[in-house]
Order: C-alpha cells, then sequence, then structure tokens
C-alpha cells in the first residue's frame, strides 16, 4: 500500500483533529494544515476593526484583503505553530472565548468560505499534506486519498477542551464550555454552504476512550504505516 500523498481529517470542535494531524503530519513528513486558524483569524480581525458580525458584505471584504500567515512555531508555548495576522502574532489570541463565540456565524458566509477555500485548496494541491478542519474531505480536498472523519462524544469533547481552557489559565467552567461546543457544531453542521459531515468515502474514527496514541495507531495504520511514533 502506497502511503496517501493527501490526508482530510473532518470532524466536530475538540475531536482531536489537530492533535492527531500534527503528529500525522511529523510521522509522515508531510505538512499540517489547521484550517481552522483561518476562519478564527479572519474572525478575530473582525472583532478587533469593530465590523458588525451581522454585516456580511463588511466581514466578507475584510475576509478578501486580510493577510494570515502560518508558520513553525517560534516559541515553545505549547503552540503548533505561529499564526500572523497582517504581520501581528495571534497565535493566541484566536484562542479566546470571543473569538469562539463568533467564529460560526462567520465561517457560514459564502464570501469567506470562498476566499479560505481558494487559498486551501492551493496548499492541498502541492501534496504532501495533512488538512484538517470541517469540510475538507467534502470540499476543499474532494480527491484526497484518505479522509478521516474523527467524532467523539460531546460530553468527552467538553471535558477535553475544558481541560486545555483550564490548562491556559482560562476561567470558564464545563458547562459553558459545553453549551459553546454544542452551539458552533450546531451551526457548523447545518449551514448552507460546506456544512460539517463525514465525506462518503470518509473512515470515521469515533475517538471516546480512546487515547491520543490509540487514535494515532489507528490513523497511521488507515496510512498504511504500522507501529506507533
Ligand atoms: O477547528 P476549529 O475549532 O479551530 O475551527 C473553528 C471554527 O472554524 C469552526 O467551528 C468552524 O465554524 C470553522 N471552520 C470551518 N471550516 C473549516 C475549519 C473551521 O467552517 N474547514
Amino acid at each position: 500500500m502506497t502511503i496517501p500523498n493527501s490526508i482530510a481529517i473532518d470532524g466536530p470542535a475538540s475531536s482531536g483533529k489537530s492533535t492527531i494531524g500534527v503528529r500525522l503530519a511529523e510521522r509522515l513528513g508531510y505538512l499540517f494544515f489547521d484550517t481552522g486558524i483561518m476562519y478564527r483569524a479572519v474572525t478575530l480581525a473582525v472583532i478587533r476593526k469593530g465590523i458588525d458580525i451581522n454585516d456580511e458584505d463588511e466581514v466578507t471584504r475584510l475576509a478578501q484583503i486580510v493577510h494570515i500567515d502560518v508558520r513553525s512555531p517560534s516559541i515553545a508555548d505549547g503552540r503548533k505553530e505561529d499564526v500572523l495576522l497582517d504581520g501581528e502574532d495571534v497565535t493566541w489570541a484566536i484562542r479566546d472565548p470571543e473569538v469562539e463565540k463568533w467564529v460560526s456565524k462567520i465561517s457560514a458566509y459564502a464570501g469567506v468560505r470562498r476566499a479560505m477555500t481558494q487559498l486551501q485548496r492551493r496548499i492541498g494541491k502541492r501534496g504532501r499534506v495533512v488538512m484538517v478542519g470541517r469540510d475538507i474531505g467534502t470540499v476543499v480536498m474532494p480527491d484526497a486519498d484518505l479522509k478521516i472523519y474523527l467524532d467523539a462524544s460531546l460530553e468527552e469533547r467538553a471535558r477535553r477542551r475544558y481541560q486545555e481552557l483550564v490548562q491556559r489559565g482560562e476561567s470558564v467552567t464545563l458547562k459553558e464550555v459545553l453549551v459553546g461546543l454544542k452551539k458552533r457544531d450546531q451551526i457548523d453542521s447545518s449551514r448552507e454552504i460546506a456544512p460539517l459531515k463525514p465525506a462518503k468515502d470518509a473512515v470515521i474514527l469515533n475517538t471516546d476512550g480512546l487515547s491520543i496514541e490509540e487514535v494515532l495507531k489507528k490513523a497511521l495504520e488507515l496510512c498504511g504505516v504500522v507501529g506507533n511514533e
């Protein structure tokens, strides 16, 4: 079996897509590309510029001109990459609860998706890539050699996300995290354009009760690579 050249990983919020995607890419020597970063960066730009979130035209205009750059991590503070928004390091700012509150609304705008999808497709075409998001297997890379859809129960995902936030010093409750994730998933999976759903040819992996190592092992097996790190 030849190792897939392009790998799409989709799934709901906090299903482990980035954690698994990063490790898989490292193991294969591929580029890891987290498309959620782009939607988060646009959302942060909208908030910072004080643009009305409901003004689809203005939000779309901004999405078309904003400059988002993703580079290898320059600081060892737990980040998987550096995210630059018009040259400024916003790696942690795009993880703010305020960004999370609005990102799904902004991601549902057709013009915003068009702008982001164009760029993502360009990166996907180069191959040797693990790309993660919501619509990678269905829209961005429909011809991906391997499509994985990572899933987990809402409760498990909320617990994981809560732990992450607490470790980062955010003051949130588990209930708030659960409600936020549920709302985001609901908007992401019911939108008209590129809704969150498994591609017809995706392999669905339910990660409830599985450790990162166990999920990674399954993903590596799907790539035809046996054994763990
Ligand atoms: O993956 P992450 O939680 O960082 O994504 C943040 C949000 O960006 C998602 O809730 C979704 O609204 C949007 N998104 C998207 N399509 C993608 C990746 C993310 O709509 N391919």
